[in-house]
């Protein structure tokens, strides 16, 4: 199966990001073959800064081979090294329905927060449709948030075969179910957008101050409480130990417990599961040379098969 999917270099990634899409990045390359890329082209309707922008850039090439993705077994490249996706994406844009856009959560949600909106946000399930199709992608390990763009990229691909003969394969996402939705500092989906996250590299001091930050519900601390349903135990049930959350869940039940010890107990958890991944990063800091190697190779790679798929849709539209 091929498996493909996309993260924004718009900041440090988080813990929504690791769990409701990176995680599967890593289990899927074993047994398929995967294309992983970094969507510079999407983060400019949100980074207007050059410099933060290459930064950004080279930090998730250093988080995703830190995480764990294998340069052997998948390839990873940068949106933009392949040219032929937005060119792909300007033949999709033309059968878009404005209606389509409209409707999507994630452009309604962002300008509901007073996020200003440009086209290039309001079309991003267009150019995120190109990045799909132009590598025949069967399946897009994401967050639940992603899935009606990947929607809207079967309506896109669909309407687009039907018009012009079989040219896309369609793509089905995949969700993990217990993280499709990774809660933020405040209860809401952690999102870089919404500053509300909990980074996974970075200055554990800080982070540690980032956790005893979240919001809590103000009930009184003798309270028998229940734990499903809390934002701060669904955090520790993604980095702790069975035990440690077992442990927790009867703490919940019994009440009498200031949630200060329950954040305690996920920064601790935290250090620990990402304890490899961080002493990993720090040595592939040592050797940029080898990142831009692995960056370079992997867009040629991407290139050569993103080609074909734009010169099939070309043909298919008759413009070659
Ligand atoms: P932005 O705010 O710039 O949109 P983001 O934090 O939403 O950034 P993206 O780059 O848009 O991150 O998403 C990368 C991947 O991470 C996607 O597959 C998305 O579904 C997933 N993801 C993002 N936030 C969460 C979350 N809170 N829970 C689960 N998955 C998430
Ligand atoms: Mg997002």
């Amino acid at each position: 199966m091929r498996v493909l999917s996309g993260i924004q270099p718009t900041g440090r990634f988080h813990w929504g990001n690791f769990f409701g899409a990176i995680r599967q990045y890593i289990d899927l390359q074993h047994a398929n073959e995967g294309y992983y890329f970094i969507a510079d082209l999407h983060a400019l309707t949100t980074v207007r800064d050059p410099q933060i922008l290459r930064q950004n850039v080279r930090d998730a090439a250093l988080d995703l081979l830190a995480l764990g993705l294998d340069p052997a077994k998948a390839t990873l490249f940068v949106q933009s090294h392949v040219p032929e996706v937005s060119e792909l994406s300007w033949l999709l844009m033309t059968g878009t329905p404005m209606g389509l856009l409209e409707r999507c959560h994630a452009y309604k949600e962002k300008k509901e927060r007073g996020i200003k909106a440009d086209a290039g946000l309001f079309t991003y399930p267009v150019l995120m449709a190109a990045d799909i199709l132009a590598y025949d992608s069967d399946m897009v390990p994401v967050g639940a948030d992603q899935i009606q763009h990947i929607e809207v990229c079967r309506d896109l691909a669909g309407s687009f075969n039907h018009a012009y003969g079989e040219t896309f394969v369609l793509p089905k996402a995949k969700v993990l179910e217990e993280s499709a939705k990774v809660p933020g500092t405040d209860g809401q989906k952690m999102s870089k957008s919404y500053d509300n996250t909990l980074p996974l590299f970075g200055d554990t001091k800080a982070i540690r101050k980032q956790i005893m930050r979240i919001t809590t519900d103000s009930r009184p601390m003798e309270d028998p409480k229940d734990p499903e349903g809390d934002h701060l135990f669904d955090l520790l049930r993604l980095v702790g130990s069975q035990a440690d959350i077992d442990a927790m869940a009867e703490t919940y039940r019994r009440g009498g417990f200031g949630y200060g010890e329950v954040k305690k107990a996920v920064a601790a958890a935290s250090e620990e599961y990402f304890a490899a991944a961080r002493q990993r990063r720090a040595e592939l800091e040592q050797d940029v040379d080898y990142v831009d190697q692995v960056l370079r190779q992997g867009a040629e790679k991407a290139r050569g098969k993103a080609a074909d798929v734009l010169a099939r849709a070309q043909r298919a539209c008759g413009l070659r």
